[in-house]
């Protein structure tokens, strides 16, 4: 078995006992395996470990490896099959890039690139709000007081569907680090929910990254974004 399953392995594994461990089914947290910076041939051997979701940073790079991808894949796979989540921060003129290969946009920080995606888009594309909450030195994500006013845009869309926040809480090595900032995602989700908002209650929290993603499932992210656990060290 090559390093990239092995790792898969021991990540789906740690999935399990975290979410075990506070009561949760394991099936209920999606794992996106983030590729940023990884070539093509080492999502095919993810793909091959049965890994069909990747999560990529940069407009340009996902289609440059979305077209790779396409003449490289086993006849098992097609890029049809892969889920292709957007997750760095998206630029409104790369929305043309991006809006027909990904099925998830997890970035959204403006109600202006909401619809620039949607004016892009053919088929159905689920979205998260990325929030900035205590993380002020990026400045990505949306301000946490604007964030009912971008999902209030979500009502007039076509191709988009608003599903539920994401956050990237500063860094620490520390794992405990971010709980609170999971702790206050969550929150922030239900007060959304409370204002009744979307014709469903929104259910999606992504947070959790490769130090962390166990906190991340104690506190409730039902997606988690996992790079260098996988594929090793980014160069
Ligand atoms: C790179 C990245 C990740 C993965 O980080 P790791 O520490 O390698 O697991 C997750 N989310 C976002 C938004 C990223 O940019």
């Amino acid at each position: 078995m090559g390093a990239i399953s092995e790792n898969l392995k021991i990540v789906r594994q740690k999935i399990e006992a975290a979410a075990k461990g506070c009561g949760r089914d394991p099936s209920s947290i999606k794992l996106v395996a983030v590729s940023k910076t990884k070539t093509a041939e080492e999502i095919a051997g993810a793909v091959e470990a049965g890994q069909l979701c990747f999560g990529e940073n940069y407009a340009q790079e996902l289609k440059d490896k979305y077209e790779k991808f396409s003449t490289i894949h086993d006849s098992r796979f097609t890029n049809h099959e892969i889920e292709w989540h957007f997750i760095g921060n998206l630029q409104k003129n790369k929305a043309k890039i991006v809006a027909p290969i990904v099925s998830w946009v997890e970035t959204i920080d403006s109600p202006e690139l909401a619809l620039a995606i949607d004016n892009r888009a053919a088929n159905p594309i689920n979205c998260l709000i990325e929030v900035n909450i205590g993380s002020e030195e990026t400045k990505s994500g949306a301000a946490v007081s604007e964030v009912p006013n971008i999902a209030r845009g979500f009502g007039s869309y076509k191709k988009l569907k608003l599903k539920g926040l994401m956050i990237i809480p500063p860094y620490s090595a520390d794992p405990e680090f971010g709980r609170p900032y999971f702790r206050q995602l969550k929150a922030l989700l239900a007060e959304l929910n409370s204002l009744k908002m979307t014709p469903e209650p929104l259910a999606e929290l992504s947070m959790g990254m490769s130090h962390d993603f166990e906190v991340a499932i104690e506190e409730g992210a039902t997606i988690i974004r996992v790079g260098t656990a996988i594929f090793g060290e980014r160069s």
